[in-house]
Parts: structure tokens; C-alpha cells; sequence
């Protein structure tokens, strides 16, 4: 039970997907408490990452997920592009040269990835930020592990806790970010780039669900 380098791509190419057919609803989520254009940057973002597939296709996982990371830090500005830019290379880095991935390989580089952008960002749990999302998906992971769950059901409960953390953005008051300058007025809201890490992890929990 692994994931290998061309299921890898798969994932990549059906965030390019996801975050195309998801681009108005988070770039809704952004103007209610931010500036309406998370959709756009995910989806150019990813766009560019599409056309950087021809030459990862014969790559490494590391070097495929350091690829990706890079192009969103040249391509996307604003908060998310250097946030995610950071969380794509981190999982590269943590999966450098290697052809396939385990559960336990997996979470390393979620590990890398959220710690990557914790350090970056500083954002605390509860900031109401992609990290309240990101967070419990690790400890999802971490707790599969524990419990020694195939990996595709690890993956499941991963994207079902960054679900349940993107929903319990909505009351947070936004400590992090643009929507930080809304103070008490941002609570009610779904948080952007919580949403957007959901869909990434879900499409991932999808994308390898024979894995
Ligand atoms: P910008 O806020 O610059 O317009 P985006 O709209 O692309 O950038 O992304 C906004 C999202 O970025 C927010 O919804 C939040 O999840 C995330 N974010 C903002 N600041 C931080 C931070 N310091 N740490 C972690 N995530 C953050
Ligand atoms: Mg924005």
C-alpha cells in the first residue's frame, strides 16, 4: 500500500482540476472576508503547475512536489501562493528521490509541509487560516499510523478532519491574514484557504483511494 510516482502526478493534475471547477466558490469565500481572489490565485497557480507536468512526468516524487511548489511561489501572489509554495516544496524536500510513498512517508512530508507554513505564516490554531484545516488532517494521519489503518483509509480520515477543521473556521475571529483587519466582523465565514487545503487533501484522499 503505497503511492508511486505516477499516482503522484494523478493527484497534482486533479487539483489543477478541482481548484479550476472550485475557483468562484473560493474566490466567493475571499470577498466576503477578504479580497475575492483566492479562487484566482489557486486556479492560476495550479494552471501553471499543469504545464509544467510534461516535464515531471519521468521525475521523482520530491522533485514532482518541489516543482509544484516552486511554480505556485513564482506564479501566485498575496498570502496563499508563498503559503502553499512552502508546503509543496517542504513535501518535496522531505520526499526527495523517492519513487514511492508509504503512510508513514506521507505524513513526514505533511509534517514538513504544515511546518513549513506555520513557520512562514505563524499562524496558531485558531487563527481561522488554512493551518486549522492542515492541523488536524496531520493528527488524522499521525493517529492512522498509530492505528496501523491501510493508507487509503488514513487518507480518508485525513481529509475528513482538514472538513471538519475548515467548518469550524466559520465562528473563528481571523487573528492571521487580510481577514485579520475585519476583526469580530470575519466570524460567520468559512475561511478561503481552509477551504482550499480541504480540497486539495480531499482530492488526494480520492485521487489514491485503491492505494
Ligand atoms: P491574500 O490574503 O493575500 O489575498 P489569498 O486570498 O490567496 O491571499 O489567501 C488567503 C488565505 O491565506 C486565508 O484564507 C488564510 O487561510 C491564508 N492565510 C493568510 N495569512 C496566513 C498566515 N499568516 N498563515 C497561514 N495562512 C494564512
Ligand atoms: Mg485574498
Amino acid at each position: 500500500m503505497s503511492i508511486n510516482r505516477d499516482e503522484a502526478l494523478e493527484w497534482i493534475k486533479a487539483c489543477v482540476e478541482i481548484l479550476g471547477e472550485n475557483r468562484d466558490y473560493l474566490t466567493q469565500l475571499d470577498a466576503a472576508i477578504g479580497d475575492a481572489d483566492h479562487g484566482a490565485n489557486m486556479d492560476r497557480g495550479f494552471k501553471a503547475v499543469m504545464g509544467k507536468i510534461p516535464e515531471m512526468s519521468d521525475k521523482d516524487i520530491g522533485t514532482i512536489f518541489k516543482t509544484v511548489g516552486m511554480t505556485l511561489l513564482s506564479t501566485v501572489g498575496g498570502a496563499g501562493g508563498p503559503l502553499y509554495g512552502t508546503f509543496f516544496i517542504q513535501a518535496g524536500m522531505k520526499t526527495a528521490g523517492k519513487m514511492e510513498l508509504s503512510l508513514e512517508d506521507w505524513t513526514s512530508a505533511m509534517d514538513a509541509a504544515l511546518s513549513g507554513i506555520v513557520m512562514r505564516g505563524k499562524a496558531e490554531l485558531g487563527d481561522k487560516t488554512m493551518v486549522d484545516a492542515l492541523t488536524p488532517a496531520l493528527n488524522a494521519l499521525k493517529q492512522a499510523m498509530t492505528d496501523d489503518l491501510p493508507l487509503n483509509q488514513a487518507l480518508k480520515n485525513s481529509a475528513e478532519a482538514a472538513r471538519e477543521g475548515m467548518v469550524g473556521t466559520i465562528p473563528l475571529v481571523a487573528r492571521k491574514g487580510r481577514a485579520s483587519y475585519l476583526g469580530e466582523r470575519s466570524a460567520g465565514h468559512q475561511d478561503p484557504g481552509a477551504t482550499s487545503s480541504y480540497l486539495i487533501l480531499k482530492t488526494a484522499a480520492d485521487t489514491w483511494s485503491n492505494s
